[in-house]
Order: structure tokens, then C-alpha cells, then sequence
């Protein structure tokens, strides 16, 4: 079903996607936790916590919006780094780089004045850097790490973002996906679906007076591919361990690999 939505062709996705970010950065953060009831932060925490972040890492959080994902990889090295160090702020914190790359400077605008808030900007080891999952300006084999939340679905050539992921990271990098998935069991699968179709673009009409975008994301949720397919896709980029965890029964799904 297309919900008043025609068949996007590939050419005007990426401009399709722009919009929509362009349109709802504002509102982002705030209708996050609305659409998901609080619980995307959880996710978010599950996410971190697999990657298991290490004081001197160069993570690199692709379609990192408004900082999330990488205000968090910092929070637990910081808390990790402190403990180890009995308080004191270790010397060689500053080896650590994140570097949060979206393709719309409209949200990493609002990540930096999130990270302003936060006082993150002090710190040289966070940056924000305004780039295309299918062509990252990242050299080979440059970072320990690579994250996407809530970001490989809006690619346009989901191979192509794998086959930089994989390029990017280093010999035993850990590639973690973060994505709203698909829901299998029959009930739950009417609720959720009556969830996503109705009440958010409603909301997305109340909060953002924008129906049309938050309608984008709901069909953008329906087209990705399963989680099996989706974890082949990930092996079929050259990945191995990959494995995947489902949350609340399929509505996100965490999709992990390494590269050996
Ligand atoms: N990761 C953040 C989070 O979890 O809150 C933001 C997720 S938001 C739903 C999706 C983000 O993907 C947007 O910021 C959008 O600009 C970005 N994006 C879409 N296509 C992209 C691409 N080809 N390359 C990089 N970023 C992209």
C-alpha cells in the first residue's frame, strides 16, 4: 500500500529524504520521543552498549542527525576513562575522534547546539562532518568503529552504504546498525501497524504541521528489508559474525558485523 504516496523512483529518494530531514530537524528530538513514547533513548543506550565504546577509539556515527548516538559513544568512554583513572581526566582522552557524519547540515546544525548545551564543543574529539553514506570521505581502514541509527533505511542504495561501512573500518571494526524493523507476530502486528499509520502522521500534523513527512518515514519503514535479508546484505558487503537482535518484537532491530 502506497498511503497516498507514489512509487518513489531512486533518482528523487535522495531528494525526497533531504526534504523531509530539512523539514523536520527542528522538530526532531522532540517528536522522537514522542513517536516512540521515550523508548528510541533506550534503544539508542542498547545500541552503545553492544558497541562496548574504549577510551582512544575513532568511532564514526553515520547519519548521526542531531548527535544522539554520538553523545552517548562519548558519555560511557568519559565514564569508562574516569573510573579508570579514579576521577581524574586521563591525558590521552583527546586520542579519541567521533565524528558524526549526515548528509543535512540542517540537523548536525541542531547537533551542534546540542553539543554547545551539553559543553561538548569544548572537547576537540567531536566532530561534524557534513557527508553521504554512499560516498564518505573517510579514509580506508580508518575507524574502529561504525554506527547507523535510524539512518540506512533513508540511503538510496543500501549496498553501497555497506560497501563504505566496510571500507572505512579497520581490520576487526565493528559495523552496528540500528533500524525500525518488522514486526512478525499477528496481533502485535495490527496494533503496531495501526500505530504507525494513523497516529504518527497525526502527530506528525499536531506537532510539526507536517503530515506528509512523518507519512514518508511510516512507508520508509514498510520498504526496508526484513531482517534476514537485510543481514545478508551485510555479509554480502564482505561483514562476518553478522548477527541481529530483535527489540519489542521486531519493532527496531539491532544488526551487527565484523570486518576481519
Ligand atoms: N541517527 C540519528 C538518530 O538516531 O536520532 C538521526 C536519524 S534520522 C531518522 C535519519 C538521518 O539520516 C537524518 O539526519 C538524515 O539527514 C540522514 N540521512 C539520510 N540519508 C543520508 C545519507 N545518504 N547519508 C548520510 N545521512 C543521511
Amino acid at each position: 500500500t502506497s498511503f497516498g504516496f507514489k512509487e518513489v523512483h531512486e533518482e528523487e529518494k535522495s531528494k525526497m529524504v533531504s526534504d523531509v530531514f530539512r523539514k523536520v530537524a527542528s522538530n526532531y528530538d522532540i517528536m522522537n520521543d514522542l513517536m516512540s513514547v521515550g523508548l528510541h533513548r533506550l534503544w539508542k543506550d542498547k545500541l552503545v552498549s553492544k558497541l562496548t565504546p574504549f577510551h582512544g577509539m575513532k568511532h564514526l556515527d553515520v547519519a548521526g542527525g542531531t548527535g544522539d548516538i554520538a553523545f552517548r559513544v562519548l558519555e560511557r568512554i568519559n565514564n569508562v576513562s574516569r573510573t579508570a583513572t579514579e576521577g581524574r581526566v586521563p591525558e590521552v582522552e583527546n586520542e579519541t575522534q567521533v565524528y558524526v557524519c549526515d548528509i543535512n547540515v540542517d540537523m548536525l546544525n541542531v547537533g551542534k547546539k546540542r553539543a554547545h548545551e551539553r559543553g561538548y564543543d569544548r572537547l576537540n574529539y567531536l566532530h561534524w562532518v557534513e557527508g553521504d553514506a554512499e560516498a564518505l570521505s573517510f579514509e580506508d581502514c580508518s575507524m574502529d568503529a561504525y554506527t547507523i541509527a535510524f539512518g540506512i533505511r533513508n540511503v538510496t542504495h543500501i549496498e553501497q552504504a555497506l560497501a563504505e561501512a566496510y571500507r572505512v573500518l579497520k581490520r576487526g571494526g565493528r559495523f552496528l546498525c540500528l533500524e525500525l524493523s518488522h514486526v512478525e507476530m499477528p496481533v502485535f502486528k495490527q496494533i503496531y501497524d495501526c500505530y504507525s499509520f494513523s497516529v504518527i502522521p497525526s502527530l506528525g500534523k499536531l506537532v510539526a504541521d507536517d503530515k506528509e513527512s512523518y507519512q514518508y518515514l511510516v512507508e520508509s519503514i514498510r520498504r526496508f528489508p526484513s531482517q534476514e535479508k537485510f543481514a545478508g546484505m551485510i555479509s554480502a558487503a564482505g561483514f562476518e559474525k553478522v548477527e541481529h537482535e530483535n527489540l519489542v518484537g521486531g519493532v527496531v532491530s539491532i544488526h551487527s558485523g565484523v570486518k576481519f
